[in-house]
């Protein structure tokens, strides 16, 4: 749990000194929460749809709602039942706000798309375990495609990646929102070790120089393209 260090007006009545609850967000009435249960890129299984059936009924939580990041959103809660519905959930809570990795969006690549070129769940699998929930200075989105027609919106996230017969397209810094921006390529023809390999060090060339809640397509906006590349690309010593 975590001490709110703020005022939130609640029906008239200051809500000081209580706690936000764990992976939840404050809904528009200011009495109720969202939580959205971990799906990773997706993918929906028999078990998990039964927990979610479970705790729906149980707590009469009244929306359940497909985010455009392929999770499911809980909605309404009352702040006392959350943690007893992660609980009932057997999950960690998932990172829906905040300053971090909220979540590694993938398609079906070629291991079921007829257009698929490269396995993208394979990839964001990899890269779900890696990132999500990694503390960086502002939220950050990856979406990973299997082929060119890039259905997971690769230059509109922080980092995108888009398969073609020679490997992965890395593109880094874009964003959809109130201003986008369409990222830009760092790198081509990746295998999926190269591409975790330089995200990773995207991210923490990102750490490094962002300002407190900048997102990386404004630190890009602010510094350029070419730094991020020159920290990013430059062999290491030792490296060849
Ligand atoms: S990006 Fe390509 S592989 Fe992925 S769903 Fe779209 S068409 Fe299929």
């Amino acid at each position: 749990m975590v001490k709110l260090s703020y005022h939130i007006g609640i029906g008239g009545i200051p809500i000081t000194e209580q706690i936000l609850p764990r992976g939840a967000f404050i809904q528009r009435d200011k009495q109720t929460y969202g939580i959205v249960p971990r799906s990773p890129l997706g993918i929906i299984t028999p078990e998990f749809l039964e927990k979610i059936a479970h705790v729906v009924r149980k707590y009469d939580i009244p929306i359940v709602k497909m985010t455009s990041a392929q999770r499911l959103a809980l909605v309404g809660l009352k702040p006392e039942v959350i943690e007893d519905v992660w609980t009932d959930l057997g999950m960690d809570p998932a990172p829906a706000i905040g300053h971090c990795v909220h979540y590694v969006k993938a398609c079906p690549g070629k291991a079921v798309c007829r257009f698929g070129i490269l396995d993208a769940l394979n990839l964001g699998m990899l890269l779900e375990k890696q990132l999500v929930g990694m503390d960086l200075p502002g939220k950050t989105k990856v979406g990973i495609s299997g082929c060119p027609n890039n259905c997971c919106e690769g230059y509109l996230r922080d980092i995108g990646l888009f398969g073609k017969k020679k490997g992965w397209t890395l593109i880094v810094g874009g964003t959809s929102g109130r201003k986008p921006r369409i990222g830009d390529v760092i790198a081509e023809n990746l295998t999926d070790d190269q591409a975790v390999m330089l995200i990773q060090k995207c991210l923490d060339y990102y750490k490094n120089n962002a300002k407190p809640r900048e997102r990386i397509s404004r630190l890009i906006e602010r510094m350029g393209i070419e730094p991020l590349k020159d920290a990013v690309l430059a062999p290491k010593k030792g490296e060849s």
